[in-house]
């Protein structure tokens, strides 16, 4: 079965453009990893789309020192540019949400663990004291103004960025008449309109275990993101204990909630990133308890023991895998 859906994620998205007429299609390399970009329309609305993510990624990329984000947790105050401010909003809707499982405050962390620099390894309990001093969104509900802010901590967007940069490609396409459209943005997949072959979008999602390969594949017509949080992702070895790069901000450690990934289906972008980021911490009963009080997104959730758990609205999209309902 697996192998009737493709043998991976990205491969799977390389397959489902190539029935129909002909898109125009661009790779780029933006925000840390591999895009494929793919617009039912003419090269101008695929260069317009390129440009808008390469804007973001300049605007939000926390490790480039010309960034917004970078000058912010320099100096500790900006001036926020509307799509910054934007995101910052909607940072915090996630963050408050889930309680803080999602927290873009969550910077000192990530350098703690070496993430950023691809020098990783487990900080001493000093520096992990002190890293998580500075966590917690909640510093970041007041004095929040359009044109400026100041903050007592370090910002990043990695776990939401991509999906907002997603959103504004697919509306940007959107306002240039572009009917149809289907980014894959390292591992988030947003697609727009329906394929004019009329065949159904088909996107994978990787085994944890071998991430080249599709574990299960959703099927689905239409406007959709679809963003997936693993483990598998990125991490190192230490010592025989493997690591990853998704932090649980209340224990400043890399989350271990039994989850070996997440995908949320959403209509919004920056949505489907951040709640996938923030059910990956949670862990399966705290984020299908979220599910079941909200109506906005549909997950996928695969047990680090094997398990496949869809919710009631992703279950008719799963395909080739044995799976569980989630109801409501
Ligand atoms: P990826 O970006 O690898 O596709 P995610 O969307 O889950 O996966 O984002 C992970 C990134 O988000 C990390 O590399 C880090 O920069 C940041 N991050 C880690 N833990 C958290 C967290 N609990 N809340 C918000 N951002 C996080
Ligand atoms: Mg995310």
């Amino acid at each position: 079965m697996k192998k009737l859906c493709a043998i991976s994620l990205l491969l799977v998205c390389l397959l489902c453009g190539c029935a129909g007429s002909a898109p125009v299609e661009r790779d780029i390399f933006a925000m840390d990893t591999l895009m494929l970009i793919r617009v039912w329309g003419c090269e101008d609305d695929a260069s317009a789309a390129v440009s808008e993510i390469n804007r973001l990624d300049a605007l939000l990329s926390v490790t480039n020192e010309n960034s917004e984000i970078f000058a912010l947790n320099r100096d500790g105050e900006a001036e926020l540019s509307a799509d910054t401010y934007d995101l910052l909003v909607k940072a915090i809707a996630v963050s408050r949400r889930t309680d803080g499982a999602f927290d873009p405050t969550v910077y000192p962390l990530v350098v703690a663990w070496g993430f950023t620099k691809d020098e990783q390894h487990v900080p001493t309990q000093e520096a992990l004291d002190a890293a998580r001093s500075l966590v917690g969104y909640e510093r970041l509900e007041s004095d929040l103004d359009v044109t400026y802010f100041s903050i007592d901590g370090k910002l990043d967007f990695g776990g939401i960025a991509k999906g907002y940069a997603a959103q504004k490609a697919i509306d940007l396409l959107q306002s240039r008449g572009v009917e149809t459209a289907f980014l894959s943005l390292g591992g988030n997949v947003q697609t727009l309109g329906s394929k004019p072959d009329g065949e159904k979008w088909i996107v994978g999602i990787a085994d944890p275990n071998t991430p080249s390969q599709a574990i299960a594949c959703l099927r689905f017509t239409g406007s959709l993101a679809l963003v997936t949080s693993g483990g598998y992702q990125r991490y190192f070895d230490e010592n025989g204990v493997r690591y990853h790069h998704i932090l649980d901000p209340k224990t400043g450690y890399p989350a271990d909630s039994g989850l070996a990934s997440v995908t949320v289906l959403a209509h919004d972008g920056a949505l489907a990133d951040g709640l996938s980021t923030a059910l990956f911490v949670m862990g399966m009963e705290k984020a299908t308890a979220l599910w079941r009080e909200s109506d906005d997104f549909e997950a996928v959730f695969l047990t680090e023991d094997g398990g496949i758990f869809a919710t009631e609205g992703a279950a008719p999209l799963l395909t080739d895998c044995d799976f569980t309902v989630v109801e409501r």
